[in-house]
């Protein structure tokens, strides 16, 4: 079985490769770089596709995959190294508390555009407030009349948002 496998395996190779009178020559062809080896099939030479494998028609079996896994290198060597300096020697960070939750906010009507002091006129549940300076200059230039705005909760309130 292994020699009819064997045979094949040189017949395939003697139909593709270069056929060589003597080693020399086809040595010589590929410039040293490979070696030659007689073909059982022809009995002329070829040229193996590696170098060092002189007599064996086919390259070499290609090696079985190396188990997957982490390297020597790979590996964190730095607790051994450094003890100190090992990472699980920090004490576990506490889980981050969850942010609070979004203040809550109210919607106010915009009695006109903003003031030369940044400040814009807010009608207020009813009342006329004026806004606290706007920093945002889109927000600032986004203010008109009749123009619906989500605020914050505190007095003077912040202008958040224009609704749409
Ligand atoms: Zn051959």
């Amino acid at each position: 079985m292994a020699k009819g496998r064997y045979i094949k395996n040189a017949e395939r190779a003697c139909a593709a490769k270069a056929r060589f009178e003597t080693a020399q020559e086809a040595e010589r062809a590929s410039d040293y770089r490979f070696r030659a080896y007689r073909c059982p099939v022809c009995h002329h030479f070829h040229l193996t596709s590696r170098s060092g494998a002189a007599t064996d028609p086919e390259p070499e079996p290609p090696k079985p995959p190396e188990p997957k896994g982490p390297k020597l290198a790979d590996l964190d060597w730095s607790a051994l190294l450094e003890p100190n300096k090992s990472k699980s020697a920090r004490p576990a960070k506490p889980p981050k508390p969850k942010p609070p939750p979004p203040p809550p906010t109210r919607v106010a009507r915009c009695l006109g555009p903003c003031g030369k002091d940044g400040r814009a006129p807010l009608l207020v549940e009813g009342r006329l407030v004026k806004s606290r300076k706007i920093a945002d200059n889109r927000l600032k230039a986004a203010l008109k009349k009749d123009l619906e705005v989500r605020i914050g909760m505190d007095d003077p309130p912040e202008v958040l948002a224009v609704l749409a």
